[in-house]
């Protein structure tokens, strides 16, 4: 029988024991605005301690196979389905997204970490003769630090724990001090199934971040997260030559072909834009659709939009829930003003109202110049610009005109052409005739800006290892 875990109360998991802190603080429910549970601020002792322990603890647990470390891994995605309910309302409660929606995360959690661990590492056999074996070998690093993000904390930390103890390290998550709770609660569940240390998490506030790059008893920082930190934290960790692996932000296009069937694609084109209120680091930004059918396509956009429902995630049929915090709700009134300062033009939508939760109506921005704040910067807000294209080779030189390259797609029903459209796009993920399809098999990461390395699939995982050549003579 699986463990069934309260969502009440809320602890640092530090060496397989559920601890506290003198100090506390609060998330915010971003529906309405009320305080969640208390959490841990954790402090430089308690990492510390976290980081004592997972480095005894790799001592033994770099010698586990990877068959004992799948198991265990197994173990604790079963525990995390057994659980799924009370992930998805606390992911709700703390992320603002709806319960469909959470559910969706939590399920994807459990199931990405048997794919994950489906994936197998094998030795790299360079040269075999009589003499001599040469072969590439893969092993742990020592202790990762796992930086999570607000938008996915469930899959996202899920990612990194099960990447980083698959290959033999071990693990101290830090959650974004606006979604600590289904983490703290993840690293919980984790205790009978893993040796005191393997898995911890601690939460904690701003000053938090900077102290796990900067320590010396952690080799890896796995960080998912804005492109602005992203370059922090590398700094940060150059000072003791960490490995790095960076996920940042995007601003994906899609580049939309005059051949398509709008009234079948626009409410997969409305879906991919606004998923989570558009806070996924990889949902379609930017909008490319031919002059051809701009008009057609735009209007039928803007009624598909419109049926979408704004609300709280708990209310049953919500699509759009709250932003998730106050600052993304400042920054996205920000970048709205943008919409008179920069004369633009809307389709739908154009402005926030005050309310007690972070609700933003989703926005499409007519036609927009491509120097436009909403075309150039992330929003991380439901707000679209929709551009025209006419050709080819420009679509594709305004497509990749940007820092980022996170991900990008191309419609069409002729196949050929859309590939050789992809085939120019400079991102870490292409797609034909979709956009955002993932696989915890496929690696996962971004051109430019949008990062360095990638998670998911061997690639990934081969992110978490040294690589080890061994010169094996036979004789002297
Ligand atoms: P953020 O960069 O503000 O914070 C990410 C994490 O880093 C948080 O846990 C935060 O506490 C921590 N942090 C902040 N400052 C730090 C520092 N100086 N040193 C170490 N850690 C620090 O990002 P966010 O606002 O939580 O997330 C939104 C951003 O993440 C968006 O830009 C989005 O595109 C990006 N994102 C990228 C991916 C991807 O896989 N590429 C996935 C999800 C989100």
């Amino acid at each position: 029988m699986a463990p069934q875990l309260e969502f009440s109360t809320f602890s640092n998991v530090i060496n397989n024991q559920l601890t506290q802190t003198t100090e506390t603080r609060h998330g915010i429910n971003p529906a309405n605005g009320e305080l969640n549970p208390p959490v841990p601020v954790s402090a430089q002792n308690d990492l510390d301690t976290a980081t004592k322990a997972a480095r005894d603890a790799f001592k033994t647990w770099a010698k586990t196979s990877f068959e004992e470390r799948r198991q265990a891994l197994g173990a604790w995605a079963d525990a995390i389905e057994a659980n799924a309910e009370g992930f998805a309302r606390t992911l709700t409660m703390e992320q603002g997204k709806p319960l469909t929606q959470s559910s969706v995360e939590v399920g994807m959690a459990s199931s990405w970490i048997k794919g994950l661990t489906s994936i197998e590492i094998k030795n790299n056999v360079i040269e075999e003769t009589e003499d001599r074996t040469v072969v590439q070998r893969y092993t742990p690093l020592g202790v990762v630090g796992a930086i999570v993000p607000w938008n996915f904390p469930v899959l996202l930390a899920v990612g990194k724990i099960a990447s980083a103890v698959y290959t033999g390290n071990t693990v101290i998550v830090k959650p974004s001090p606006f979604t600590p709770y289904c983490d703290l609660k993840l690293a919980e569940l984790a205790i009978p199934f893993f040796p005191p240390g393997v898995i911890q998490c601690l939460s904690g506030d701003d000053s938090l971040g900077p102290m796990f790059t900067d320590h010396h008893e952690i080799d890896k920082i796995s960080f998912t997260g804005s492109i602005i930190t992203g370059k922090r934290v590398m700094a940060s960790c150059a000072k003791t030559l960490k490995r790095v692996t960076l996920e940042l932000g995007g601003n994906d296009p899609a580049i939309i072909c005059e051949d398509v069937d709008i009234d079948t694609i626009i409410p997969k084109i409305g879906i991919l834009s606004y998923l989570c209120s558009s806070q996924i680091c990889m949902m379609i930004k930017r909008l490319y659709v031919h002059e051809k059918i701009y008009d057609e396509f735009l209007e039928k956009l803007v009624g598909f939009v419109k049926t979408l429902k704004v609300g709280n995630g708990t209310e049953a049929d919500t699509f759009f829930g709250p932003v998730q915090n106050k600052m993304q709700f400042d920054k996205a009134k920000d970048l709205f003003s943008s919409i008179t300062t920069e004369n633009l033009q809307t389709a739908l939508g154009g402005t926030i109202e005050d309310s007690t939760g972070y609700y933003i109506h989703p926005t499409i921005i007519n036609n927009p110049p491509e120097t436009s704040r909403v075309v150039q910067e992330e929003p991380f807000a439901p707000i679209l610009p929709v551009m025209k294209w006419s050709d080819e080779d420009e679509v594709v030189g305004r497509a990749n005109a940007l820092e980022t390259g996170l991900g990008s797609s191309v419609w069409s029903k002729d196949f050929e052409r859309a590939t050789h459209i992809a085939d120019q796009l400079q991102s870490g993920s292409v797609w034909v005739n979709s956009h955002f399809d993932l696989s915890p098999t496929a690696p996962f990461g971004g051109h430019k800006n949008s990062g360095m390395g990638v998670e998911w699939g061997l690639n990934g995982l081969l992110g978490y290892c040294n690589s080890q050549t061994q010169w094996l003579k036979k004789s002297f």
